[in-house]
């Protein structure tokens, strides 16, 4: 029986994240009839991240902050990150558009700016727009080093300013935006081809249950992050009024459906089944990660790699000091190279026994990062490193009482400090490959074991960001199943789908990957209209 359809369009997009609203910018302007739904009000993780891209290879802020770079060194450094998750062809299509990808965002008017932040941190303060977001510093031998983490200008965590400009964007493009709606299944005709998205929507529900709706998700969204209880309780009538007051809405997709939103870290069935060993860590999403992306995809036969990625982050610093340290685990061994990016630190700590690591630091090293807290740390990061240095800190006027009152190896802690202590004073490199400059022999008492494990504590969280999705086409953002072909007229964009992060993440690689890929996908489900679109875009020329 054919189909009665409630709204038509020629693209329509399931989330209105960083993903879809690239998607729905390139797809309109391209001349595609563009539909854009969200479960809430948009925004997603995007509105709520630190609105960190990366990007390189000579952009005008690397340029302004006196930085050199090259596509190349970019893909040399970031071919180490990113593995096998994308060709070397696509890593290397990235590197090269990449300035002109941040070139692109600017356009649709998101700030950015070349202030050059002097120190290694997890996320730069007011102050500083351009930063080392990865692990660059360590892997100087491979690939020549330069800051590639380009905050969205703005106070605080920047997001919302990235999300705001494309949101104003998309609103100026023509597509139109349906808020209050979700994508609950996917349409095919007689041939499998995905024709539409069947949504549950608040639209036409009683006005007090559409606002109620949008403020309380408004409210859940923060603690939900910050406070998972408490934002899993504050979304619960969130959810029951969607159950209550939702109505069946079909849409029909001419051309395709890009799928793009977000990731499942929201779903702990989905967590438990495909990241058992990721327990306790903050969920980096909003209840909007629940996964149903991936599964819309997957139903319509999309295969799906890497939902056992996680990134789960452990930040030694800020306060910089810390990078003189060392990391230990129970046996008082050597845990990695301090120097690495904060996810790179959590996924050594996942794999050690009982997920427990400690900074073993000197007197002097706390007394610097005591100096070092105020003028180097945000909010959030200064409230961590206080609790670190204080109730998350044990002291010891030596190593072997120490090691007893934390439960660690004596003779293994002493061991590790005294090789590196040893390398330290004699110049020689660092046992674990720390860069020189961070090397600073631990010797003066009384000492202390600063607790990293990974557990669920408010004051020490570790924030975890699922990185798998959709098996998607490299050259179209098309999804593929298991056997390599394409589900017709079906996309993927964004944490819904496997992309440049979802080996490893380093800061800003998934707001960039979700550019990347969005564009990629508005671009091939417009396909033949943006053949003939005279646009910027599609000459790449912006
Ligand atoms: C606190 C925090 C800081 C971060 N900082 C950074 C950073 O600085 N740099 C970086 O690269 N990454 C960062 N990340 C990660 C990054 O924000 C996300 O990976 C990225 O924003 C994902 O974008 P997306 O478009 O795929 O999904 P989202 O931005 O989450 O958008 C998905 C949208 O889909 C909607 N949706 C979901 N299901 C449905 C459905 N069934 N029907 C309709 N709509 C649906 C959701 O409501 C949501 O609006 C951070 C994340 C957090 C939480």
């Amino acid at each position: 029986m054919p189909q009665t359809w409630d709204v038509q369009a020629d693209v329509v997009v399931v989330g209105f994240g960083a993903a879809g609203a690239c998607t729905a910018l390139e797809a309109a302007w391209a001349g595609a009839q563009v539909v854009v739904i969200d479960r809430f009000g948009g925004g997603g993780a995007t509105a709520l991240s630190g609105g960190v891209v990366y990007a390189g290879g000579g952009t005008p802020q690397q340029r302004e902050a006196g930085v050199t770079d090259t596509p190349a060194a970019m893909f040399d450094y970031l071919a180490l990150e990113v593995g096998d998750a994308v060709s070397a062809g696509t890593l290397r299509e990235f590197c090269e558009g990449s300035a002109a990808m941040l070139a692109w965002l600017e356009r649709y008017g998101v700030p950015f700016d070349g202030s050059l932040c002097p120190d290694k941190t997890s996320y730069p303060t007011n102050r500083h727009y351009l930063y080392y977001s990865g692990s660059e510093l360590s892997e100087r031998e491979a690939a020549p080093p330069a800051p590639r983490g380009h905050r969205a200008r703005g106070r605080g965590t920047s997001g919302s300013v990235l999300f705001g400009a494309l949101a104003q964007a998309v609103g100026g493009s023509g597509a139109q935006v349906l808020r209050q709606t979700t994508a609950t299944a996917l349409t095919t005709d007689s041939s499998g081809r995905v024709t539409g998205v069947q949504c549950s929507t608040l639209r036409g529900a009683p006005g007090w249950a559409a606002a109620a709706h949008r403020v309380l998700h408004g409210w859940s969204a923060r603690p939900y992050v910050y406070a998972p209880r408490l934002g899993r309780a504050l979304h619960r009538p969130v959810a029951w009024l969607e159950r209550r007051y939702g109505r069946p809405l079909l849409v029909s997709a001419q051309r395709g459906v890009v799928l793009a939103a977000g990731g499942f870290v929201a779903n702990r069935q989905m967590m438990r089944e495909h990241a058992p060993g990721y327990r306790g860590g903050l969920p980096l999403g909003t209840p909007g990660d629940d996964g149903s992306g991936i599964r819309l995809g997957a139903q319509a036969g999309g295969a799906t790699r890497f939902l056992d990625r996680i990134s789960a982050w452990r930040f030694l610093s800020p306060p910089e000091a810390l990078l003189r340290g060392i990391l230990v685990d129970r046996a008082g061994q050597r845990v990695c190279d301090e120097s690495r990016y904060g996810a790179a630190i959590g996924e050594a700590i996942v794999t050690r026994p009982h997920r427990q690591a400690w900074l073993l630091v000197d007197h002097s090293t706390v007394a610097r990062a005591w100096r070092q807290l105020r003028g180097t740390t945000l909010w959030f990061q200064r409230l961590q490193a206080m609790y670190l240095l204080t109730a998350g800190r044990i002291r010891a006027p030596t190593i072997s009482v120490l090691a007893a009152r934390a439960g660690i190896d004596s003779g293994g802690l002493a061991a590790t400090l005294n090789a590196y202590n040893g390398a330290a004073a004699a110049g020689l490199a660092d046992p674990a490959g720390k860069p020189a400059e961070m090397v600073t022999a631990q010797d003066q008492p009384p000492y202390s074991l600063i607790d990293f494990s990974i557990r669920p504590r408010l004051a020490s969280p570790t924030p975890m960001l699922t990185l798998g999705g959709l098996v998607v086409s490299e050259e179209t953002g098309q999804v593929r199943r298991a056997d390599g072909s394409a589900v017709a007229g079906l996309y993927a964009a964004g944490r819904s789908a496997v992309g440049l992060c979802s080996r490893s993440y380093v800061s800003g690689l998934s707001l960039a990957d979700c550019v990347f890929s969005g564009r990629r996908a508005g671009r091939h489900a417009a396909a033949d209209l943006w053949a003939r679109s005279p646009g910027p875009s599609a000459s790449d020329a912006w």
